[in-house]
């Protein structure tokens, strides 16, 4: 019970960093993420636009979804880095496929690494062939424990949103998720192989709301990680 009020009160006090910038500098309280480098990563880009249903293109919404994310993490003091703020990847010329892949994704590491960032976080959305699935859901790779700390922390926020499908956290041996060497998490906001999800994904006030309990997570995880490293 004790367990619960304090971590109650540490997510209030979260609420109100984010909340109250203004006060937050009259007050002299430090944002946890005052300074900090953060990597946000719009999964795929250019030729690759990631998972397609209804006309609606997953890199699209991922880009839309990182540039809103930043605004809300740099009201919090963060430092936001974009792996992409328009429509193309890192690949370079001449490799194909798999290869290219892999060399889009080792250069986004190496903006995380350049910028010795605390934290990646990958946006992605889901599709499924079912078009009932929905909700979204973040990922870390199962050898980090902060990483785990991360999602959960993300996920109870996004579990948090009204009508939204209450889901878990999960591992994934994604690359930038085993290869980060930070606390890294690839949020997937949802399906876009769920109509009504879809259409959710795609306005401006579903967004804004993904990425305000996003940043509130990411919050939520700073505070705990200084408090154990006390
Ligand atoms: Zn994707």
């Amino acid at each position: 019970m004790l367990k619960r009020i304090f971590f109650t009160t540490l997510f209030l006090a979260c609420i109100c960093l984010i909340c109250i910038p203004a006060e937050m500098a009259i007050s002299g309280v430090a944002s946890p993420l005052a300074g900090q480098f953060v990597v946000v990563d719009p999964g795929h880009g250019g030729y690759d636009p990631g998972a397609v249903r209804g006309g609606v293109l997953e890199k699209e919404i991922n880009l839309q979804i990182a540039l809103k994310l930043k605004k809300y993490l740099e009201e919090t003091g963060a430092r936001v880095i974009l792996t992409r703020c328009g429509d193309y990847n890192l690949a370079v010329a001449g490799l194909h496929k798999r290869e290219a892949h892999r060399y889009d994704l080792s250069k986004r590491l190496e903006m995380m690494r350049q910028s010795n960032a605390c934290l990646f976080v990958s946006i992605h959305a889901n599709c499924m062939y079912s078009r009932t699935s929905g909700g979204p859901e973040v990922f870390y790779h199962q050898q980090s424990e902060d990483g785990k700390m991360l999602a959960e922390c993300i996920q109870e926020e996004l579990r948090s949103i009204p009508g939204v499908r209450k889901r878990l956290c999960k591992t994934s041996n994604y690359y930038v998720l085993h290869n980060a060497g930070k606390p890294a998490v690839l949020v997937e906001v949802g399906f876009i192989s769920n109509p009504s999800e879809r259409k959710r994904l795609t306005g401006d006030e579903y967004q804004n709301l993904l990425c305000q309990r996003i940043s509130w997570g990411i919050m939520k995880f700073r505070v705990l990680q200084q408090l154990e490293s006390r």
